[in-house]
């Protein structure tokens, strides 16, 4: 697959795909429609394999992949996710109980996310959480190892809420600017 496939510059618009990832219920179409609305909305419908969308966030203009969490669903990752200039994956911090097996799926997943893309990982769900749930993340996903040892262009963690908003427009902002710079720079060669 052709880089021009990934992304994109059309009208002077930097446009990209965004892969939204992670287990059932940890918030990914949450936080879409926080993107979208810029508001909470409490959607309890469940994703069933995919949602397609778009947003536009700092000037790039997104089309995002809202994938079903569902054992089931994960095979249909792949194609979005290796045709992506950016994955969000997403974890519920308020779930201790899940985090090793999130974090399998992330080190499974990691394998066809494209060098050049950017990884954000989310730590969704910080209002129900305690103050060192970070902590204990960042060792589930043996996350300072995944920086160093990923070929990936760029990988980020932080903790938000897409209920309150909380660190929700510092992630996004770093993954806008990450993505713009992967797109300059590949666009200079
Ligand atoms: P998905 O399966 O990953 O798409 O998860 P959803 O976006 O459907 O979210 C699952 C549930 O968690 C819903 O009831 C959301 O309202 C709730 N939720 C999502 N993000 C947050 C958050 O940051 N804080 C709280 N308290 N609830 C959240
Ligand atoms: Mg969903």
């Amino acid at each position: 697959m052709g880089l021009f496939s990934i992304f994109k510059r059309s009208k002077g618009n930097l446009k990209g795909n965004v892969a939204f990832i992670g287990l059932g219920y940890a918030g990914k179409t949450t936080i879409l429609n926080r993107l979208r609305s810029n508001e909470f909305v409490d959607d309890s419908i469940r994703t069933m394999g995919l949602n397609v969308d778009a947003f536009e966030y700092n000037g790039i203009k997104f089309s995002a992949f809202d994938l079903g969490g569902q054992e089931t669903f994960r095979m249909i990752w792949e194609p979005y996710v290796s045709n992506a200039i950016a994955v969000v994956y997403v974890i519920d911090s308020s779930t201790p109980d899940l985090f090793e097996e999130s974090a399998s799926v992330l080190h499974n997943v990691l394998s066809y996310i494209p060098s050049n893309a950017t990884l954000l990982i989310l730590a969704n769900k910080s209002d129900l959480a305690g103050p060192d749930t970070l902590d204990q993340i960042v060792s589930a996903f043996d996350f300072y190892k995944l920086q160093t040892t990923t070929n990936l262009a760029r990988i980020n963690i932080f903790y938000v809420s897409a209920k309150t908003g909380d660190q929700f427009e510092d992630a996004f902002d770093w993954l806008a600017e990450s993505v713009t710079k992967t797109i300059v720079l590949q666009s200079k060669r």
